[in-house]
């Protein structure tokens, strides 16, 4: 199983060590030529959704890439992910590749909030650690998004057929649970 790492800007190395611990290989995505080959699954990282969206403009990449999640191709989103792959930004005129059926709100928990670690129930595998950095929360969601997992009663993890997001980092715990499900996600869509 092959999964490319959106890299060009982010927490992108701490996916790749997780998913290699898991037995996936991985490579790095920073321009067209490397979505060239073929592959199973994408994943784009937490950082700053307004820069990895220029970034994506800007190396030509982001209609090929919004090409592949509409055509089907998994991909999960972490933080600045989930708001990349959000069709409804609360708190931003742009939207980005805006392929999921949900509503974010970018820096959702406020300046001081921003930032914490909490533990709370993933449905399918159970209480995982998580971490959120100046998180986005999901304020609502269509008919074909499925709930993960809820946090303070504010969404923090969907599914919508293949796609995944999550508002948290679960590449920065030591729970492996949530690239797993995603892994299984990438070998089902097969
Ligand atoms: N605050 C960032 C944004 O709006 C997301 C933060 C993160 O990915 N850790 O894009």
């Amino acid at each position: 199983m092959k999964i490319g790492i959106l890299s060009v800007q982010g927490a992108f190395i701490e996916h790749e060590h997780m998913l290699s611990s898991l037995g996936a290989e991985t490579f790095e995505i920073r321009q067209l030529k490397d979505i060239e080959q073929p592959f199973d699954g994408l994943i784009i990282p937490g950082g700053e959704s307004t820069v990895q969206g220029k970034l994506l403009r800007e190396f030509g990449l982001f209609e090929p890439i919004r090409q592949k999640i509409i055509d089907g191709l998994p991909v999960f989103g972490t933080c600045a992910g989930l708001i990349l792959l959000a069709e409804r930004i609360e708190n931003d005129e742009r939207t980005h590749l805006a392929t999921m059926d949900i509503t974010a709100v970018r820096n959702a928990y406020g300046r001081q909030l921003g930032s914490f670690n909490t533990e709370a129930e993933f449905s399918g595998i159970g209480n995982i650690p998580m971490t959120f950095i100046r998180a986005p929360f999901i304020e609502s969601v269509g008919n074909n998004v499925k709930i993960l997992a809820t946090v303070n009663e504010k969404i923090v993890a969907a599914s919508q057929g293949n796609q995944l997001v999550t508002a948290f980092h679960p590449e920065l715990t030591v729970s492996t649970d949530v690239h797993s499900y995603f892994l299984n996600m990438v070998k089902n869509s097969k």
